[in-house]
């Protein structure tokens, strides 16, 4: 299994001179099975040009493409109306995110092709757009993969995903976007300060702390929202984001092999990135952690899950319930 960067940044795409390296797209990557199947992770800016690489593939053909939401901030869904497979008749596209989400999805869509914005409603593409729901901890089978939701803390909800090439046991996660467990509970559009958390909150935020890295456990690679420096971090937990040390304690008690950082600010250009991978490199190393820094155009090869490296079977990774037949988690 490969996954394929084709959006690194957060927040809001950033073209120009200091982003050439790492890229200025946001959130979109790019999942391919062995066998051929692709999902798609995220809907940004980054989707566009993988939309053009489909569709040329696709040459009018009858297709299916499977979108997974974390949520639907901007820089999650602002490719999909430049998605060029929506526009090529026999088209099917099924868009997975979460029930908040899920049940103002085509108005939320809608809402950002109304005619003052954009000269064609989606609702009005030649694909069939399909909505289906996830549900953190329920796993999805999709022909060759294996997916499972991962609820996270973030203003108005997001889910991570663990995904699964059944057949080689090969498994990553992508866990953007999330702030860190401890400090603030997001709940919908408002949140609690440190201050302010209930025992409630703190209930809520350990249990989701240790659903995360019990979906993580030993998994190969994870893909982690590390937009801020721990510098930045202090002035601004209030967005729901994490740093590198953050996203570096999920692994190391999981036991993950290989952290990315991703999502990046856009404030963060060439050469800070450069800084900040050559330092988290270090860190990482001396943690037994690969850390590598998502850059657009990446392509990274999965391995095996932990207790599966020694093993050809294809068996349900741990913290999987029964997942669900094909089809299963939809709204
Ligand atoms: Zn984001
Ligand atoms: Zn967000």
């Amino acid at each position: 299994m490969q996954i394929t960067f084709w959006g690194v940044r957060g927040s809001y795409p950033v073209p120009g001179a200091q982003t050439v390296r790492y890229g200025g797209h946001t959130s979109c990557v790019e999942v391919r099975a062995s066998g051929g199947q692709s999902l798609i992770v995220d809907a940004g800016t980054g989707l566009r040009a993988l939309g053009q690489k489909l569709a040329r593939s696709q040459r009018g053909g009858e297709k299916r493409h499977q979108i997974l939401l974390s949520h639907v901030h901007w820089d999650h869904i602002q490719g999909l109306p430049f998605f060029e497979p929506a526009y090529i008749p026999g088209t099917t596209i099924d868009v997975y995110a979460l029930l908040t989400a899920a049940d103002e999805l085509q108005q939320v869509i809608g809402g950002i092709t109304r005619h003052e914005f954009f000269p064609v409603p989606l609702e009005a593409a030649p694909a069939q757009l399909n909505y289906l729901e996830v549900q953190p901890g329920t796993g999805i089978w999709m022909d060759e993969f294996e997916v499972l939701p991962i609820a996270l803390n973030h203003p108005f909800g997001s889910v991570g995903y663990r995904i699964k090439e059944r057949k080689s046991g090969e498994a990553w996660a992508y866990v953007s976007d999330t702030a860190p467990f401890g400090e603030v509970l997001h709940k919908q559009h408002f949140l609690h300060g440190l201050e302010d958390l209930t025992h409630e909150d703190r209930v809520a935020l350990a249990a989701m702390r240790v659903a995360l890295v019990e979906a993580l456990r030993e998994v190969d690679t994870v893909v982690y929202d590390t937009h801020f420096l721990p510098e930045e971090y202090a002035r601004f937990p209030h967005y729901g984001h994490s740093t590198p040390d953050h996203a570096l304690d999920v692994c190391a008690e999981a036991g993950v092999r290989r952290l990315v950082l991703y999502h990046h600010a856009p404030s963060h250009g060439d050469d800070q990135m450069d800084a900040i991978a050559a330092r988290y490199a270090e860190v990482g190393a001396a943690r037994g952690i690969d850390v590598v820094t998502a850059r657009e155009g990446m392509t990274l090869t999965i391995g095996a899950a932990g207790p599966e490296r020694h093993s050809s079977s294809g068996t349900t990774l741990p913290g999987v319930g029964r997942p669900s037949s094909p089809g299963g988690g939809e709204a």
